[in-house]
């Protein structure tokens, strides 16, 4: 083994209990609760109602069943334990990471499941220099990774979901998560070279490189099929991660920003379509009307009247002369595109504040959002149906602000989300509606989610043909039968 690799943290937690759920005790009527408290203990499993609504929604209003059973495991081992004995009792099992998912990925849609909360696996298991690799357990937060990697000189490729302070890195791969520094690196699971799985039957399987135990953990193609791509947006319906290697890369220590401002939504899709392209930035955001420009960054356009649409850059290199030159190229293309420059005070918010920047939109009610990845060119037209439907619901007579948002991902695509806040339950009723039309139209104009979940599995699977789904369902049953 190379002398730069090294374990930075014991991997299982066996030493510390981690968090535990003794708050109130546990009903023990689970039917496999005596058994789960063989292998955990009593501190980490917990059936009692109170536990149970806890975890029986993520971050949005959707609801399903509810867990049966919440346990805590602390290591690959007890994982194994766990899904074999679920397995050879034929009990539902659903692996949650953060529970902060937007489209409630991670409920059950079955009775008396049990639900493996992943949170106290968040160790680093191994940082590879030699082959710019770091390994982490399935639990860890993205806010907590960033900077733990920043402590050591390097940055992740794709940094995390807007919601990185309570999402996990598991969670995030298995959603197929879009978020910061896409624009440059791609959505989440575009990072990861190998996974640790443990499969329904219990047993563990090592993607990528990992397939050879002489191997270091460098590359995901080599010799097979590519079966990290098997598990990546999985859902979890196909295993439970347990460790999730990611490529790194040098801190960028050299940023420059620039924000650019459009009088119509069609202008600033050209521009921001044409510096996509260009593959310059780190970050890259549209906010595709002037509302949502004033919901995130309030007095920025107070005096430009006439901006409709603006363009947020975030541009990040180990050489100065290249920030400073990429942002001038950038400059130039957006002002040749009919643009405004307007300095770069937004962009730098956005990146300076990451994770802590959407929390507050909460204040603006419950959400109903419409996350979805769509043609950077087609952004103008879905904008076109969402204004009918706002207009439809006369939503702002109503108190119901909305935000539309464009995350530039990889050369030509976005992910879009045009969210609507209902400010009180009694406006939920017509939120709902306008919603459901909103959804339906993000998928009749081009648009594919990136999650599923409930937020858009109907329509989803909807749109699939027999060939496709029966695919997936043989790969399913041939890993879960
Ligand atoms: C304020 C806010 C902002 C957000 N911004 C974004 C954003 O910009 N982009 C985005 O994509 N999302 C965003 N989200 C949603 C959320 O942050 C992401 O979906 C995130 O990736 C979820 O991670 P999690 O660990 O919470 O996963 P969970 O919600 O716990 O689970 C998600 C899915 O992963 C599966 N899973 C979890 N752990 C494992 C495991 N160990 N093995 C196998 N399967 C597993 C679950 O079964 C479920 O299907 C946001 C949410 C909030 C509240």
């Amino acid at each position: 083994m190379s002398k730069r690799c090294f374990l930075i943290e014991a991997s299982n937690q066996e030493a510390t209990e981690g968090q535990i759920m003794t708050v109130v005790q546990s009903s023990a009527s689970h039917p496999l609760y005596g058994d789960i408290v063989t292998i955990v203990g009593k501190n980490r499993v917990n059936d009692n109602p109170v536990i149970i609504s806890a975890y029986s929604k993520d971050s949005c209003h959707l609801e399903a069943e509810r867990p049966g059973i919440v346990v805590m495991p602390n290591s690959v081992e007890e994982v194994q334990k766990i899904v074999r004995l679920c397995s050879s009792t034929k009990t539902p099992i659903m692996p949650a990471g953060g529970r902060n998912g937007i489209c409630g990925a991670c409920l059950p849609r079955v009775t008396n499941a049990v639900m493996l909360d992943m949170i106290n696996m968040n160790g680093i298991v191994n940082l590879d220099e030699d082959v710019m690799t770091i390994t982490v357990e399935a639990g860890m937060r993205w806010a907590e990774l960033i900077h733990r990697l920043d402590d050591k000189g390097y940055k992740l490729g794709f940094r995390g979901p807007y919601g990185g302070n309570a999402a996990t890195v598991a969670g995030s791969v298995s959603i197929n998560s879009m978020g910061y520094a896409a624009s440059r690196f791609g959505p989440a699971p575009e990072g990861v070279v190998s996974l640790e799985v443990v499969l329904p039957n219990g047993e563990i399987v090592r993607t990528g490189s990992g397939w050879n135990p002489e191997a270091q953990i460098f590359t995901r193609y080599s010799s097979f099929a590519d079966l990290t791509g098997i598990f990546l947006g999985d859902h979890g319906t196909l295993g439970v991660k347990t460790k999730v290697t990611f490529k790194i890369y040098p801190k960028a220590e050299f940023s420059t920003y620039i924000d650019l401002g459009y009088k119509n939504l069609k202008d600033a899709t050209a521009a921001f379509l044409e510096i996509q392209k260009r593959g310059l930035t780190e970050e890259l955001n549209c906010l595709l009307a002037r509302e949502s420009a004033d919901t995130y960054f309030p007095g920025l356009l107070d005096s430009h009247p006439e901006i409709n649409a603006t363009i947020h850059c975030v541009i990040m290199e180990t050489d100065k002369q290249l920030a400073e030159r990429k942002v001038q190229i950038i400059r130039d293309i957006g002002l040749d595109l009919k643009g405004k420059d307007l300095g770069n005070f937004a962009a730098q918010i956005h990146w300076a504040e990451k994770f802590n920047e959407v929390q507050p939109m909460y204040n603006n009610g419950f959400w109903l959002n419409t996350c979805h990845l769509r043609p950077i060119s087609r952004i103008p037209e879905l904008m076109d149906r969402m204004r009918a439907i706002f207009k439809k619901y006369s939503l702002e007579k109503n108190g119901i602000k909305w935000i539309a948002d464009a995350l530039a991902v990889d050369r030509a695509y976005a992910a879009a989300w045009v969210t609507i806040f209902a400010p009180t339950k009694d406006k939920m009723e017509l939120a709902e509606k306008a919603w459901n039309e909103m959804l339906d139209a993000a998928m009749e104009t081009g648009g594919c989610p990136y999650w599923s979940g409930l937020l858009w599995e109907k329509r989803a699977l909807e749109k699939v043909n027999d060939t496709f789904i029966q695919l997936y369902r043989t790969i399913k049953k041939s890993i879960d039968p």
